[in-house]
This record gives structure tokens, sequence and C-alpha cells, in this order.
């Protein structure tokens, strides 16, 4: 099964991300963790796609279609995978459904996940992730369980996102309503899209995910 999680930054995509990954092997595919990852490795596309990151604006979709392109094209994709974080504008919609096709794959279920904005900004302002195994906590919603040690591996790092703060989130916010919302209609006139609330408990979120998965 292949699916999409869209929402705005912070909605918990790649929180539910995780948990499908654990519960039924599906494979998580972020198009900004493998932009942060290009970042790290230094390689030219991490720092052309660094600046725009940090200002809080979309990479151009030649870049992140090539990168996904690429990805879908790896083995370990045959398991299923979960796309969080693209597509972001209806290029890249488009480019997705192509692809796809040429690679005799197709999207089971686009599943959006609905969040108030006061809530987006309280939950990338918590945000941290252990910078080993990149599990991802929050500082009220989702605390380690032993402070300063990452559940999953016993790590004691954690990062934050630059990216992570109102200021920024104010032209992300704006980007996801300009940029990808308009993605939205695109995959409902599809009859493939799903809206949740997302404003509920993560083990909530999670049942209403399975729901909708169990019944394709
Ligand atoms: P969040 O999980 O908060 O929505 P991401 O980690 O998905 O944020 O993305 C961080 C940044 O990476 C975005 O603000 C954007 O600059 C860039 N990015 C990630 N995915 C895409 C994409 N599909 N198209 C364009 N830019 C992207
Ligand atoms: P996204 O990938 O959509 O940007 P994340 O999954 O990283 O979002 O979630 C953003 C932050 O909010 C994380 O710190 C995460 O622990 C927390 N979070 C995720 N889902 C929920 C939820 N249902 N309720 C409260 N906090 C949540
Ligand atoms: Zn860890």
């Amino acid at each position: 099964m292949n699916i999409i999680l869209l929402g705005p930054p912070g909605a918990g995509k790649g929180t539910q991300a995780r948990f499908l990954e654990e519960k039924r092997g599906m494979i998580q595919l972020s198009t900004g963790d493998m932009l942060r990852a290009a970042i790290k490795r230094g390689e030219p596309l991490g720092l052309e796609a660094k600046k725009l990151m940090d200002a809080g604006t979309l990479v151009p979709d030649s870049l992140m279609i090539q990168m996904i392109e690429n990805r879908i094209a790896q083995p370990d994709c045959g398991k299923g995978f979960i796309l969080d974080g693209f597509p972001r504008t209806v290029p890249q919609a488009e480019a997705l459904d192509k692809m796809l096709a040429a690679k005799n794959k197709r999207l089971d279920a686009v599943i959006e996940l609905e969040v108030d904005e006061a809530a987006l900004i309280e939950r990338v302002s918590g945000r941290y992730t252990c910078a080993k195994c990149g599990a991802g906590y929050h500082d009220k919603f989702k605390p380690t369980k032993v402070p300063g040690v990452c559940d999953a591996c016993g790590n004691k790092e954690f990062t934050r996102r630059p990216d992570d703060n109102a200021e920024t989130m104010k032209t992300r916010l704006k980007a996801f309503h300009e940029q990808t919302a308009p993605i939205i209609p695109y995959y409902q006139q599809k009859g493939l899209l799903h809206a949740i609330d997302g404003m509920a408990d993560m083990d909530q979120v999670q049942a209403s995910i399975e729901a909708i998965l169990n019944k394709i």
C-alpha cells in the first residue's frame, strides 16, 4: 500500500509515519529528512536547499521530484511507502502520478491531518529529535520517559530544527496555504482524500489512520 500523509508543518505527519513503519513495515519517505541529511553530508544540493529551508520557503519542484523519483525506484519501497512532506505543490503531485504510472505503482490513499494554526505553532516550538535514531519528541506532548535520554536508543543528544520557531512558521504556513493546499482538491477529485482530526491525541490519530487503511 502506498499513501500520502498531508498536512501543514507540525500536523503530526512524521509521528504517524513512524507508527506506520513499526506497525505495517511500510517505508517513510520524508523529503524534509532527506534534505536535512543532504545538508549534513555537505552535498551541493543541501547547501542550495538550506537557505530556503531556514527561511521557510519551498525548495524548487525539479529538485524535489528528482529526489523522490530516485528514492521510489529503490527496492525497499516495494513494501509500500508513506510520503511525508511530498508532494507540496500541484506540479509535484502531477509528477508523482506520472512516475508511479511509469513504474506500475499507484496511490491507495491521501490522509489529511487537520490541525488548528495555534496548535501547530505550539507543536513545532516544542519539537526535538534524537540525534542518533531520529525518534521524535515534544517538550510538553511527548517528552522522553527519562529526561534527556532517548526512549528508543538510549542516546543523550537531541536536535532542534532551526526553522522550528514562531517567526519562520509564519512563512511556512503561508507556503502551505498558497502552494500546498491546492493539492487537497486535486486528490479529492481522484477520490483518494481522507481528512481526519489531527487535534486528537497521537494514539487516537493513529487509530483513525488504521481505520482508513483497514478498509482499503
Ligand atoms: P514539516 O515536517 O514541518 O512540514 P519538512 O521537514 O517536511 O517540514 O520540510 C522542511 C522544509 O524542507 C520545508 O519548509 C521546505 O523548505 C523543504 N521541503 C521539504 N519537502 C519539500 C517539498 N516536497 N517541496 C519543496 N520543499 C520541501
Ligand atoms: P510534521 O511531521 O507534520 O511536521 P511531527 O510529527 O514532527 O509533525 O509533530 C510535530 C510535533 O508535535 C512533534 O514534537 C510531535 O511529538 C508532536 N505531535 C505530533 N502529533 C501530536 C498530537 N496528536 N498531539 C500533540 N502533539 C503531537
Ligand atoms: Zn534515539
